[in-house]
């Protein structure tokens, strides 16, 4: 810990809400559960039908398992506002999309964790849904859906430790990528010129997020084609990624950013 500052203690990004779009406004501690309660961060209380601003009346709450902290699970107990326009009489509440999707039980974080956990510590179904502190089935359904929308094909397995070459939670930890168009060419540079495998996929590079705990892009095949707008890849064929003298410039000469 070489350069170590602090910021003031703050739940919210402590328990990475703020990547979800959420706020923390309460917590209950139990001895083995804790409730985190939330709010967006972004109101909104424009009228989707007529544009007027509308007058929040009360809230609803909806309960979404989060990655457990010490062990303990951690239930997310998000107030969602919801709203009457004056204007023209349309009533809606808030949508909490990047918090989870619309009908899920598990948070995007909670989704995370349990992907990383199947993937890269191997747990057992049963040991997820305890530290969700959700029911088997809905760890097992949740994890099967993601992990099909993720990796649509059966990932192929490649070595994360390849021997004798730079691993990827090094390289990682060296290159400190922070946006996705970065993350993604830091994907390919490694996949290609550091573990030098024939191919670079995008379900190698969604492995790779799981594996650094990265927030996965909601959909990584667009992504990709975002990232090769920005001039780092070359995603003609999703099954063939590769970087442009671009892409290998940013990572070799620009990261970590200073
Ligand atoms: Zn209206």
């Amino acid at each position: 810990m070489s350069h170590a500052t602090f910021a003031p203690a703050d739940l919210t990004t402590f328990c990475r809400l703020d990547e979800l779009g959420l706020t923390v406004v309460g917590q209950r501690l139990e001895p083995d559960r804790a409730v985190i309660e939330c709010r967006l961060t972004d109101p909104d209380p424009w009228c989707h039908r007529c544009g007027a601003q509308a007058r929040s009346r009360g809230t609803l709450a909806r309960r979404l398992a989060h990655e457990p902290f010490g062990h303990r699970p951690t239930t997310l107990l998000v107030r969602l506002r919801r709203y009457r326009c004056d204007h023209c009489g349309h009533t809606w509440r808030e949508a909490a999309r990047r918090a989870a999707s619309d009908r899920a039980k598990l948070s995007r974080g909670g989704l995370r964790w349990a992907l990383a956990s199947i993937v890269i510590d191997h747990l057992t179904v049963s040991r997820i849904a305890a530290g969700l502190g959700v029911s088997w089935h809905t760890a097992n359904t949740a994890v099967l859906a993601e992990g099909r929308r993720m990796l649509i094909d059966q990932p192929a397995r490649f070595d994360i430790s390849p021997p004798g070459k730079t691993s990827w939670a090094d390289f990682v930890a060296e290159k400190k990528p922070v946006n996705m168009n970065d993350k993604y060419a830091v994907c390919v540079h490694w996949l290609l010129d550091v573990a030098e495998l024939p191919k670079a996929t995008v379900n190698q590079i969604v492995t790779l997020f799981i594996a650094a705990r990265w927030t996965l892009p909601s959909d990584p095949r667009n992504q990709t084609s975002q990232a090769s707008r920005a001039g780092y890849l070359d995603s003609k064929d999703l099954q063939d990624i590769k970087l442009t003298s671009m892409g290998s410039a940013r990572v070799l000469n620009d990261l970590p950013a200073k």
